[in-house]
């Protein structure tokens, strides 16, 4: 399997205006079957539902059709997404819905960092317990937004847990004209102009450079994230999240040495 493991920053950014659309299709490809080569059943999709997640779930699927995933929602989902889900997992049985049942109000308001926790974060971790995932597959793309720039197509953030993140080199158009060719369905939403889709309060239609700008706007978290890619799901699965901020957790010290380099060549 020539799968190629990004050691510099440098080398993701180059790549992103080198390849074509059609080389990182491939190479996502690679990626994938590389993990399900690697870790089997145990390779699963974080499917987030957007745009992003869907090209890596329509990827994954044809790389291996018996792939499982998990999708996280919250109470806070606009009806269009939950519609969306709902049609979605009903043609996808190897997807599974995970939902914290915590009462959070309108915590949104005064702390989302700690609603995100607790409706996004937690359930993140059930379904990685749960499920017994050794690589979670995401959507994440590096030109998504200030926050997505740091991150690897293989990476290891915290202990017993590989991310892959098939889609990191892919822009927005890429998305979009994948979707488009491949006649892969999306949420109503982004017809109406959203461009990134969170739950209702904390989402709004944006223009501009940074695709996430329309997420927790006018909060300290604008354009940010919800919690599951910045901190450990595996490591500190029974966490209080009560305790979390006090934990001392950074998963940067986790060193991605720790990937099996056997199983990954370099190019
Ligand atoms: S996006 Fe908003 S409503 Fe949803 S979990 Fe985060 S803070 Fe809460």
């Amino acid at each position: 399997m020539n799968v190629v493991l990004e050691k510099e920053e440098t080398d993701i950014k180059e790549l992103v205006d080198s390849l074509h659309f059609g080389e990182k299709v491939e190479r996502a490809k690679e990626l994938l079957a590389w993990s399900f080569e690697r870790f089997g059943d145990n390779a699963v999709v974080a499917n987030s539902i957007g745009k992003d997640s869907l090209v890596v779930w329509d990827l994954a699927k044809k790389v291996n059709p018996d792939v499982r995933g998990f999708i996280v929602t919250t109470a806070y989902k606009p009806p269009e997404t939950v519609k969306f889900m709902n049609e979605l997992v009903a043609e996808s049985p190897n997807l599974k819905i995970y939902k914290s049942d915590r009462e959070v109000g309108e915590l949104y308001k005064t702390d989302p960092d700690k609603c995100c926790q607790i409706l996004k974060v937690e359930p993140v971790r059930r379904a990685v317990e749960e499920m017994e995932v050794e690589c979670w597959i995401t959507g994440l793309r590096c030109t998504e937004g200030r926050t997505r720039t740091d991150f690897k197509e293989i990476e290891q953030r915290d202990h017993g847990l590989i991310k892959l993140n098939p889609v990191l080199l892919f822009n927005e158009r890429e998305i979009w004209q994948y979707l488009a060719l491949y006649q892969v369905k999306v949420n109503p939403l982004y017809a109406r102009g959203f461009r990134s889709l969170g739950c209702a309060p904390c989402t709004t239609i944006s223009t501009g450079d940074n695709e996430r700008a329309g997420r927790w706007l006018n909060t300290s978290k604008c354009g940010g994230e919800c919690g599951i890619h910045t901190q450990p799901l595996k490591a500190y699965t029974n966490v209080d999240v009560d305790s979390i901020d006090e934990e001392k957790i950074h998963p940067e010290q986790v060193a991605s040495s720790e990937i099996h380099k056997e199983d990954i060549e370099d190019r």
